[in-house]
């Protein structure tokens, strides 16, 4: 197992304190990693600092050309990065290889193509005798940091439009699930010149908070928790870093009753509860129109009840366990303050697995109201939710009735409805009939406390860029 950091294009082992890292489906720890001291977070903010000259000044083409030798690592290695990432989140194997690695191998495909076509406004006299253009230009030192949910995906996301824009970048994986990032370095250290792209493992407080806080960092980039925004811009506040925040989220989820009633209950079941609900844009928030609700719950009771949850090998496995024991505990006391509720329904599930791995049962839970914590609170887990509403307007004011703001859903069969409710919708992102699905052509990124920036799309490139004017007089 590689747990050696990459620091300005050599593999060395952490000089801090050594952090365990799990497997989540047995509860047992995989290896003993030693974090970043402070000293190796300077020496590779330095080293990304000291190669940004150059990398910056490379064509396009040619930066182009190494993300997709990247891609083209991440496929012929994607069993053995598919194998580490089950193991080190517990997710299946089937969905890591089958889903996860083309996804992360596409988008370094993406943003090596976008880095080549960058736009603007036209160039022009907009002064007589004087021709102003636009540059898009990167801005020096990345800090990117990841979270454990999809935690090479995360990286691709990140590393991607940082590096095709010709930035340098210093990556810190959450501390929970570092091995693909570890195995990542590995793989690009001969790949890149030293220095653009560096990774450092560790804690937030030990090895983020010095890592964003750096006075050579230019932008930090979090996929994160909401606290875990705040406390970094707060704490960066001073050196006015350019921020890019995608935090957490509590999709909600419009069913009218006019929907398709087995494509909304088997997109629940697939969206609700996919990596074991720990996603941001989970399909968690639940409302469901009078006329169609009984029989929705019943048939999603049904359905949820059929999720096969166990060890990530398994082939039959559909959902695995959640990150760490106190993870593992915080959503069981949502759901023990939501059963001691007299109006909700446990409909299917409701308590933790016996066993030694980290497992909670497919819940769903039923009759909750507008200002119960399950509704309003993000779980990250796999329980659902699930309100009555009367109609439209009450629907739309139910889902914009959040502090999140970064994916919702519509189903109905009225296209007017699925329109009008598009353009009311506070959310980064609403599907009509789906949930879920992204591509890297389109944009990822919240509204609200839900953060600010985008991931994938030339958006996403763009953000990792400064807009500047050159004027030339004549
Ligand atoms: P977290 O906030 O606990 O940790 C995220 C990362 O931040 C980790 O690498 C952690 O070590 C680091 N960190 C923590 N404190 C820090 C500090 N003070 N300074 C610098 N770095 C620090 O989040 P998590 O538990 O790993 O991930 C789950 C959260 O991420 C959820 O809220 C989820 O919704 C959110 N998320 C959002 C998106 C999105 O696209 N919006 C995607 C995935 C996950």
């Amino acid at each position: 197992m590689q747990t050696q950091l990459l620091i300005n294009g050599q593999l060395v082992a952490g000089e801090g304190a050594s952090h365990p890292v799990f497997n989540p489906s047995l509860g047992s720890v995989l290896v003993e990693i030693p974090e970043a001291s402070t000293a190796q977070v300077d020496a590779a903010v330095l080293a990304a600092d000291a190669a940004f000259a150059g990398w910056s000044q490379t064509p396009p083409k040619d930066r182009a050309r190494l993300l997709l030798q990247l891609a083209d690592l991440i496929e012929a290695h994607g069993e053995e990065l598919a194998r580490l990432e089950s193991l080190n989140c517990g997710k299946p194997y089937a969905a890591a290889i089958g889903d996860e690695i083309p996804a992360i191998a596409d988008v370094f495909r993406f943003f090596a193509g976008a880095s080549r076509c960058l736009s603007g406004s036209a160039a022009g006299e907009y002064l007589p005798e004087h021709t102003s253009m636009i540059r898009r230009d990167p801005l020096g030192v990345v800090a990117s940091i990841a979270p454990w949910n999809y935690p090479l995906m995360m990286l691709a996301w990140k590393l991607a439009p940082a590096l095709a824009a010709g930035n340098c970048v210093v990556l810190k994986p959450s501390e929970q699930t570092p091995l693909t990032a570890l195995r990542l370095g590995e793989l690009a250290a001969g790949l890149f010149p030293a220095g653009v792209l560096n990774i450092v493992f560790g804690r937030g407080p030990s090895v983020g908070e010095p890592l964003v806080r750096h006075p050579k960092v230019r932008m930090v980039s979090l996929t994160g928790s909401i606290p875990t925004g705040a406390s970094i811009i707060a704490g960066t506040a001073e050196s006015v870093k350019r921020m890019h925040m995608e935090l957490g989220g509590k999709a909600p989820v419009l069913i009218f009753d006019d929907a398709d009633l087995d494509a909304a209950v088997e997109g629940i079941r697939t969206f609700g509860f996919y990596n074991a609900g720990q996603d941001c844009t989970a399909a968690c928030r639940i409302y469901v129109q009078k006329g169609l609700y009984p029989r929705f719950v019943e048939k999603l009771g049904e359905a949820v009840a059929s999720i096969k949850y166990g060890l990530q090998d398994d082939p039959e496995t559909e959902l695995g366990p959640l990150i760490t024991e106190q993870h593992l505990q915080r959503l069981e006391g949502f759901v023990e303050r939501a059963k001691a509720q007299p109006h909700i329904r446990v409909i299917t599930g409701g308590k933790r697995v016996e066993g030694p791995g980290f497992f909670f049962e497919p819940t769903v839970l039923a009759d909750a109201r507008q200002d119960d914590e399950v509704v309003q609170r993000e779980l990250f887990g796999p329980v659902v939710s699930v309100t009555p509403f009367d109609d439209e307007a009450q629907a739309l004011a139910f889902a914009n009735d959040s502090d999140y703001g970064l994916a919702s859903s519509v189903w109905t069969a009225d296209v007017g409805r699925a329109h009008r409710l598009a353009a009311r919708l506070q959310y980064g992102c609403t599907w009509v009939n789906t949930h879920f699905m992204l591509v890297s052509e389109m944009p990822h990124g919240g509204m609200k406390h839900s953060g600010y920036g985008k991931d994938m799309s030339m958006y996403g490139l763009e953000d990792y860029t400064c807009v500047r004017h050159v004027m030339i007089k004549h």
